[in-house]
């Protein structure tokens, strides 16, 4: 009998040293594991720093799609982003930014379209890579082995989703915690929420409510950026002012919403001449100033030809089945910024003031006609009449 009891003895001793070793192994994997989630949370907390402090739209595309790429060392990423309006791409456009300069965002006019299953996502899956069922979530070709797909909502509405890849299969699974990344996600989508609205504030203010075109202030904004440009690059800067013929008569013969009318279809036929980097604003009034990148003196002058033919060449139908014929004087000038030694403020002035003095002239002249002013040198037409080596650098 007692031969048995310290036989039993033995027995639970060994037992508890062996649970005792588990208990331990079990506690070292759970201290590693709460160090790494540490260091995950920590790595989550920084990007949501960074995210919550981009100051523009184009800051924060860039956090979502490289930024989060590179601090999680994530094989593949793509940004979708539903923009059925192309509102947010019109937000980039207006910051000068094309969309070729986020090579991991993509635009779509329909999430369901997309995929309809990961369109109903509430919150984050992760799982294994499908080909080609979700090869339209990833720009890039990884060989990608897992996923997880981050719906963004700004509010009820789904924005897109961040699709993160993997080629370990074993990086995004269905039993990993989704916390983080729910988090990540809901962050995102606030910060894309405000950042949207932020730049339509900006723009509203610097837009034209009557016309869509931009403002004054929109023009002494890019005016600056231009004249950089220009000089940076070696490049002429041309400007048009372009203004409605006896316009108050219009309004006094048809009325004010006759003229508005009149206003908006100016508009629109002044911008079907322009290319996309033409700067088109409504400068006041019955007014309107362009700016023309990497356009020289000859070139403007002819772009203010085909403004002046089509808008007096066709009359404006209105409501009432009477027509309106419209004309405009337009006077052009050009700053040469690689020749001059001035401040770009002094030739954007100057800019400006010399498109206005040939205005002023096209108007003494007697109307519905093109003038052009280079510092001092008045002429009208075609320059080539006129001696070019004559204009100041
Ligand atoms: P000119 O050929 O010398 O430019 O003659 P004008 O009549 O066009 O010029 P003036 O400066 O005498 O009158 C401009 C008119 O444009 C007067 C103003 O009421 C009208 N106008 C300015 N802004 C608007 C607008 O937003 N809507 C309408 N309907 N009229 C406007
Ligand atoms: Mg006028
Ligand atoms: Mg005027």
């Amino acid at each position: 009998m007692p031969i048995q009891r310290t036989k039993q003895h033995l027995y639970s001793a060994m037992d508890l040293k062996e649970e005792n070793r588990i208990l331990r192994q079990r506690l070292s994997e759970l201290t590693q594991k709460a160090q790494d989630n540490q260091e995950t949370l920590k790595r989550f907390h920084a990007r949501e720093l960074e995210l919550l402090s981009a100051e523009s739209l184009p800051e924060l595309l860039y956090g979502m799609t490289d930024g989060l790429k590179s601090s999680f060392e994530i094989k593949s990423i793509q940004l979708l982003l539903c923009d059925p309006d192309h509102e947010i791409r019109h937000l980039l456009s207006n910051n000068g930014i094309d969309e070729g300069a986020f090579p991991f965002l993509h635009f779509v006019d329909d999430m369901v379209a997309v995929n309809p299953r990961f369109s109903r996502l509430r919150s984050p899956w992760l799982g294994p890579y499908l080909s080609p069922e979700y090869d339209n979530l990833f720009c890039e070709d990884h060989h990608l082995r897992s996923i997880a797909i981050l719906p963004l909502f700004c509010g009820n509405r789904l924005a897109g989703s961040i699709n993160l890849g993997s080629d370990v299969s074993t990086r995004f699974t269905r039993r990993h915690a989704t916390d983080f990344l729910a988090r990540l996600a809901t962050i995102c989508g606030v910060c894309l929420e405000n950042a949207v609205n932020r730049e339509r504030l900006l723009i509203s203010g610097l837009t034209d409510p009557l016309t869509e075109l931009h403002n004054r202030r929109y023009l002494d904004r890019r005016l600056d950026e231009e004249l950089a440009r220009a000089s940076r690059y070696r490049q002429p800067l041309s400007c048009l002012f372009i203004d409605a013929d006896h316009f108050k008569r219009i309004n006094d013969n048809h009325g004010h919403q006759v003229g508005d009318q009149a206003l908006r279809e100016l508009a629109n036929r002044i911008r079907s001449q322009l290319r996309a980097s033409d700067v088109a604003t409504r400068f006041g009034g019955e007014e309107f100033a362009l700016l023309l990148p990497q356009t020289c003196l000859s070139e403007a002058l002819m772009l203010a030809e085909r403004i002046r033919l089509e808008v007096n060449s066709n009359p404006i139908p209105l409501d009432d089945g009477a027509e309106l014929r419209l004309s405009v004087s337009i006077g052009v000038s050009e700053a040469l910024p690689m020749l001059g030694k001035s401040h770009h403020k002094e030739l954007g002035c100057h800019l400006l003031a010399n498109a206005d003095q040939a205005l002023y002239m096209a108007k003494a002249k007697g109307r519905n006609r093109i003038e052009y002013e280079t510092s001092g040198e008045l002429g009208t037409g075609d320059p080539e009449t006129t001696d070019m080596s004559l204009r100041p650098g």
